[in-house]
């Protein structure tokens, strides 16, 4: 059940469509819809349950209030529309999620910021860092620096690359529909809904998610197949719901028809099935016996423990840890660049700042990156 779904996340990735949010002729926000979404919002952090929120209609809101046409704009005008939209938009999240004593920061990302690894670890590192401080973070493309070949285009995939990055264990789009169907329910009297997906997505869901829509909103049923298996492969359910009534998360939880997508294993396992996997180790930390026993107790890897660097490498990537004997019996990633880790070897993590100039990590590899080999 996807209510259930719901009560056991733990880090939930919420996006809402400009659909939802705006009003197209106006270019003002749904304001009481948006209400009733910080009060759902509210009543999952007042649970315990971290929240992010993926939202679309800068644009939307934006072209508005430059009197930009109806219809298709050009890039330059998308990118316009959206540096003046965005104000508005992260201002009326900043009023209605205030109003529950809830801190909005916004984060606004591009393609780059989740391909190029570095980049990569500092959304990531601020991301987590936002949600441990109790913030609820705004996310958004960043529009006026993206441009056709270097974008994510739509935001259901963009939340579902969010729900990889911040290992969210649920991704809820919110849609203008309660889910997938095995074929347009608007055409076709015979199209079934589809309550679940489970492991993977098949050429077979993929073709029940037929054409696109057109307007602002660049999404559709392809790329929110596409959002769900992104967030499979990263170990997140993704619930496609309808967003457009009030309190569209509250729904859920009362048992609200959605589609499920469910994936075999975790964000953990899925994480480190892609640490010990896909990455090729463009270094080395031999570590002594006193932290090959802590990283086998669960422990992460302490700069203390390192004796050796080898080979070069940068911060993120990943790398082979070794014992005394050179037998490789790990796999992570580094939280330092080889030149700062062989700097902070072999010393205390009190030390790293003096040593260094900066305060970076504690640990030299978290144990949340580090795969036991
Ligand atoms: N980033 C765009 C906006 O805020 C929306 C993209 C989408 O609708 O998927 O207007």
């Amino acid at each position: 059940m996807s209510a259930a779904a719901l009560a056991k996340a733990k880090r939930i990735v919420v996006k809402i469509g400009s659909q939802l949010l705006v009003d197209p002729d106006r270019g003002t926000v749904h304001r009481r819809w948006l209400e009733t979404l910080a009060a759902d919002v509210a009543w999952l952090r007042a649970r315990g349950q971290e929240v992010a929120l993926v939202s679309s209609g800068a644009i939307a809101v934006g072209r508005r209030h430059l009197g930009l046409p109806n219809g298709k704009l050009k890039l330059q005008e998308q990118q316009a529309a959206a540096a003046t939209g965005m104000i508005r938009l992260a201002h009326a999240y900043q009023e209605v999620l205030g109003e529950h004593d809830l801190t909005v920061a916004q984060v606004l990302l591009t393609l780059d910021d989740s391909e190029n690894r570095r980049r990569y670890i500092n959304a990531r590192n601020t991301l987590m860092e936002l949600l441990s401080l109790g913030a609820v973070p705004l996310i958004n493309e960043n529009d006026t620096v993206a441009t056709d070949e270097i974008r994510f285009g739509d935001n259901d995939r963009l939340a579902a690359r969010v729900a990889a990055m911040m290992s969210a264990d649920l991704l809820i789009i919110l849609s203008d529909i309660d889910g997938l169907f095995s074929a347009n329910p608007q055409r076709d009297p015979d199209a079934r809904f589809i309550p679940e997906v489970r492991n993977e997505i098949t050429p077979e869901i993929e073709a029940m998610a037929g054409v696109n829509l057109s307007g602002d909103s660049r999404g559709g049923m392809v790329t929110k197949i596409a959002a769900a298996k992104i967030a499979m492969g990263a170990g997140a359910e993704t619930i496609i719901a309808l967003g457009k009534e009030p309190h569209p998360l509250q729904r859920i939880a009362a048992g609200a028809r959605c589609t499920r997508f469910i994936p075999k294993g975790n964000p953990r396992t899925a994480r480190k099935e892609w640490i010990a996997g896909s990455l090729k180790a463009v270094g080395g930390l031999t570590v002594d016996a006193g932290a090959a026993r802590a990283l086998a107790s669960g422990k992460s890897l302490l700069p203390a423990g390192v004796i050796a660097v080898e080979g070069k490498f940068e911060r993120g990537d990943a790398v082979a840890i070794r014992n005394g004997d050179g037998r490789e019996i790990g796999r992570g990633l580094s939280a330092y660049s080889s030149a700062d880790a062989k700097r902070i070897a072999g010393h205390k993590t009190g030390e790293i700042e003096a040593i260094l100039g900066y305060r970076g990590r504690d640990e030299i590899v978290h144990r949340d990156d580090l795969v036991l080999m």
